[in-house]
């Protein structure tokens, strides 16, 4: 505890995952650590030594936690880290904002680009990490720069030229810790915008589970093929662990049905990979993120 004698963030000990996962699974983290603002984020890694310790977490939205808990400390970005600022040629958003209510301002100040952010769950952090995207759009688009802090406490500033951004990742070093970003403004149609925002939740709505316990999609789309695809023709669609099920919508989603332990949901993810490559020869790589022990 003495590494947060002088922080002004919030610290839980033994804190459940299962109250942050969207799977609502998982087991406890030894240490959930919310910074309020960056000096207390600086504070705590400059004096936590055992870096590999440290984890961060956006929304928890691609996320599964595994029911042994996660040893050391989770970090989760506080209220200081939750900002959108206008500047003239740019827009300054912290990592906490959630991805929604990016889109929303953006709506509203008449700035295009951020519609597709608000059919995606989880925070600004997380998506650039993740590089998110849908409706043929990438949050790579929007980006000017991404200012980190390292696991020493240090900021920095990354051009978007030195990120290696690729399809579902930005390539950034797990030793960074994103908490802001850059964006661009350009400027288009509030009306046009909001159509397009209403658009994609009805299409979403359509096509994807909502209301359900679900970590959206479980596996990265492999060059030319889509994951839900192989997984629907390797015939998976029935295939049930405990309590995880894979989406009647959505081939490539899994769904908590109520009872589900972190366990099923991941046998449930790695029996689809043999079977999808005992039958079409396609390895599949997961897009969420395990973390902690079995
Ligand atoms: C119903 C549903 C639909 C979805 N649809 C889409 C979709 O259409 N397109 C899409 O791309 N994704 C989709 N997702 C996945 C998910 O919403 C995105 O990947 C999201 O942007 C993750 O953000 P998060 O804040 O929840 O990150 P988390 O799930 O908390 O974390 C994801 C990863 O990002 C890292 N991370 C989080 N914050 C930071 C930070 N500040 N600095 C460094 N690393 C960080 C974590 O360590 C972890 O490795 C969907 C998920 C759900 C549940």
């Amino acid at each position: 505890m003495k590494y947060f004698s002088k922080s002004k963030g919030v610290v839980k000990l033994n804190f459940p995952m299962s109250k942050l996962t969207w799977f609502q699974t998982g087991g406890k983290a030894q240490v959930l650590f919310i910074p309020e603002n960056r000096l207390d984020l600086h504070l705590f890694l400059k004096s936590f030594k055992e870096k590999k310790l440290i984890n961060i977490i956006g929304g928890c939205s691609n996320l599964l936690v595994r029911d042994g808990g996660v040893k050391g400390v989770i970090v989760k970005l506080g209220s200081g880290f939750d900002f959108i600022n206008f500047e003239s040629d740019h827009i300054i958003c912290g990592a906490s904002v959630k991805n929604i209510n990016l889109s929303n301002k953006m709506a509203k100040k008449s700035i295009r680009g951020f519609e597709f952010l608000s059919t995606i769950p989880g925070t600004i952090g997380g998506s650039i990490f993740m590089n998110s995207g849908c409706f043929g759009s990438e949050i790579k688009n929007l980006i000017k720069s991404v200012i980190v802090m390292n696991k020493n406490g240090d900021l920095k500033e990354l051009e978007k030229e030195q990120i290696n951004f690729k399809y579902r990742s930005s390539g950034i070093n797990k030793n960074y810790f994103i908490i802001a970003a850059k964006l661009k403004k350009n400027k288009g149609s509030k009306i046009a915008i909001k159509k397009k925002i209403k658009k994609y939740v009805n299409l979403r709505k359509k096509t994807q589970p909502n209301k359900v316990l679900t970590g959206g999609s479980t596996f990265t789309n492999p060059e030319r093929k889509k994951a839900w695809k192989l997984i629907k023709d390797s015939g998976c669609e029935n295939m049930i662990v405990g309590g995880a099920k894979i989406s009647d919508k959505h081939c490539n989603f899994l769904v908590n049905t109520g009872h589900a332990n972190s366990k099923d949901l991941e046998n449930l993810g790695n029996k689809i990979r043999s079977k999808v490559f005992k039958e079409t020869g396609e390895k599949l790589n997961w897009e969420i993120k395990r973390i902690g022990i079995r």
